[in-house]
């Protein structure tokens, strides 16, 4: 293993790669610290390249003794460059990164892959987690596929689909009455009490590295190289600060040049604590009672908040946030000009780049990735009151009179229709003409 110890990211402590979280004198968030020399010495391009195709080819990067015995491929997602988005926004150069493509369709199958793998090493047998809907989806599905008992508690009000999504892994879920917040509370208080591997809690520093794949699997697609600038949706704030150390280790390791991409933070308005305290240019973060329709990033009082604000900061980018109905026309901008359908947290991230770009921040010729975290399926109410559909009867007159007439295509139709009419009359004339030859 390339991981060397945890250390404190306040006072810098270091403690064993046991399951613990908190630094036991002030009490700060603990992270994984790697042996750099060791990873520049092990993992070359070459050797990425004919791993496997899932985020495990990085596994030298990541916090275990060795690769999963049975997993879910999480990972290696597309990349898709976005043209028709692009020019919908004045920019050039934008990326997709469409991480709906995982097994449980959010970008929460890679942080669930590490830390139930690491859980395992470490001789847990039941794993858990508090989740805003998505996270839940994935401890279900990991601990099926590996077998390993799991309790996963949601906030009652969640989503019906991530709901189904989840208990149909057979699987504890346990609705709690109450926000993330509350559920992550109690989730801490149960932590305490039993000898399980709370993804998100006593094992969150592994948990956390999986999110750095993002980093390294961009780059890779890009040919070894960073873009010139980020987005990325903010709940708690980890995937954010991750990112940008997975994109800070490739450099540190030579495999891309030392070039950090300026990190741009998505929020929705309704739940966007990160957000206010960027543009207040506050050093603390005020927790908030969430109000959105993006549950998934529905997280008041976020763990890493300050440290997705100290990565923006220090890269030049910002946190930006986005109303309600931005999150729905971005959902709708994303799947008319991509083909991909993702869910609010998409909607915000989408609505934040297209803020971005009228506002500036980023340039038309800058090169830009947009991180799409999770899949529409998983929110359909968000949208479903606002697309139009036709319903006929299995006529030709019907289809002719309810949906032709009146639609954006019908004046098309009507000038294909003209075109048609003239053309059968000229062929017509022209084979009169040609059986007249023929008969002289
Ligand atoms: C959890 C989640 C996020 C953000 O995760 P944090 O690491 O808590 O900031 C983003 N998008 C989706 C779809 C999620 O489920
Ligand atoms: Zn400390």
């Amino acid at each position: 293993m390339t991981a060397d110890h945890l250390k404190c990211k306040e006072c810098g402590r270091t403690y064993p790669l046991e399951a613990l979280f908190v630094c036991d004198y002030c009490f700060g968030p603990l992270e994984v610290a790697y042996d750099y020399d060791k990873i520049r010495r092990r993992a070359t391009k070459d050797r990425i390249a004919h791993g496997p195709s899932s985020l495990w080819r990085y596994a030298d990067f990541l916090p275990v003794e060795s690769r999963p015995q049975v997993d879910l491929q999480a990972g290696f997602t597309p990349l898709i460059k976005a043209d028709r988005l692009a020019a919908e926004l004045g920019l050039k150069k934008v990326w997709i990164k469409n991480d709906t493509a995982n097994p449980t369709h959010s970008f929460k199958d890679r942080v669930v892959a590490v830390a139930l793998q690491r859980a395992l090493e470490l001789g847990f047998n039941v794993v858990a987690c508090a989740s805003t809907g998505n996270l839940a989806n994935s401890v279900a599905a990991h601990a099926a596929a590996s077998g390993t008992e799991a309790f996963v508690f949601v906030p009652a009000n969640l989503e019906i689909q991530k709901i189904i999504a989840t208990a149909v892994y057979g699987v504890n879920v346990v609705k709690v009455r109450g926000n993330y917040d509350d559920v992550n509370r109690l989730c801490t208080e149960i932590a305490a009490e039993k000898n399980w591997a709370f993804v998100n809690v006593n094992v969150r520093p592994y948990y956390a590295e999986g999110s750095k794949t993002l980093a390294y699997e961009t780059a890779e697609q890009l040919g070894w190289r960073a873009p010139d600038k980020v987005v990325v949706p903010v709940a708690s704030g980890s995937l954010l600060t991750k990112i940008h150390k997975g994109y800070w280790e490739l450099g540190e390791v030579g495999l891309i040049r030392r070039k950090a991409p300026v990190v741009c933070g998505a929020q929705a308005e309704g739940c966007g604590p990160v957000a206010t305290a960027f543009q207040q240019e506050q050093e603390h973060i005020k927790p908030v009672k969430p109000d959105t329709i993006a549950k998934s990033l529905a997280i008041g009082n976020p763990a890493d908040g300050i440290f997705a604000l100290e990565v923006a900061r220090s890269t030049g980018g910002v946190i930006e946030n986005v109303t309600e109905q931005e999150i729905v026309d971005g959902i709708k901008l994303l799947a008319e000009t991509t083909g991909i359908f993702t869910e609010t947290a998409g909607g915000v991230t989408t609505g934040v780049l297209a803020k971005l770009a009228a506002s500036g921040k980023i340039h038309a010729t800058d090169e830009v990735v947009a991180y799409i975290t999770g899949d529409g399926l998983k929110t359909l109410d968000a949208v479903s009151g606002t697309l139009t559909t036709f319903e006929i009867d299995p006529s030709l007159s019907e289809f002719e009179e309810q949906v032709l007439e009146g639609t954006a295509t019908d004046k098309v139709n009507a000038e294909e229709a003209a075109m048609d009419e003239s053309t059968p009359d000229a062929a017509a004339g022209q084979r009169e003409k040609d059986l007249k030859g023929a008969s002289h």
